[in-house]
């Protein structure tokens, strides 16, 4: 969504509004419309730009994305 490269749904985040709030959804449980970021911040920052999560999740106004920012970073640490 961020950078639209295609990749595979598992190496992408979910990410679902939840009152306002962009979430993180490691397990794809979460009820809701999905959208999907690679787990890293320069495709964060593109769909951040691009207003991409209030279009992608039918939002009616800006979504808060600190949360989703700090799973990206922490899943960018862990990664090799
Ligand atoms: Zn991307």
């Amino acid at each position: 969504m961020g950078c639209r490269e295609r990749a595979a749904k598992r190496d992408l985040l979910r990410i679902v509004a939840v009152e306002g709030v962009c979430v993180p959804d490691h397990r794809g449980t979460l009820p809701g419309r999905g959208a999907y970021v690679h787990p890293a911040s320069v495709c964060l920052d593109l769909a951040v730009r691009r207003r991409a999560f209030p279009r992608a999740l039918k939002a009616p106004g800006p979504l808060d994305t600190a949360d989703v920012r700090r799973a990206v970073e922490a899943a960018a640490q862990a990664a090799p």
